[in-house]
């Protein structure tokens, strides 16, 4: 039955961030929005790191190219980890 009320209370709190920010919209009609998201200007596309699963800013994060494409990394030791699991795979 616990778990009914954790729903309950995660529903009741994405209602009322939903009329809170329908109600912020309709009384600030004009104003920007969009820069609401990160203050130090411009935006930072954020990536998951496939090892750990943590989000980071593609900006300074850890890289490996994989067949052509961007594989992104929290920590060199992540990556180290990425490539040693690739290594492995292919052997
Ligand atoms: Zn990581």
């Amino acid at each position: 039955m616990l778990w009914r009320v954790i729903v309950l209370g995660v529903l009741l709190v994405i209602v009322y961030f939903m009329v809170k920010s329908a109600l912020q919209g309709f009384f600030s009609k004009g104003q920007d929005v969009t820069r609401s998201v990160g203050t130090s200007g411009r935006p930072s596309e954020m990536v998951q790191d496939p090892v750990c699963g943590m989000f980071i800013p593609k900006e300074g994060a850890y890289f490996l190219e994989q067949s052509g494409q961007r594989v992104f990394f929290c920590s060199e030791t992540c990556r180290a980890n990425y490539q040693k699991k690739l290594s492995s795979a292919q052997s």
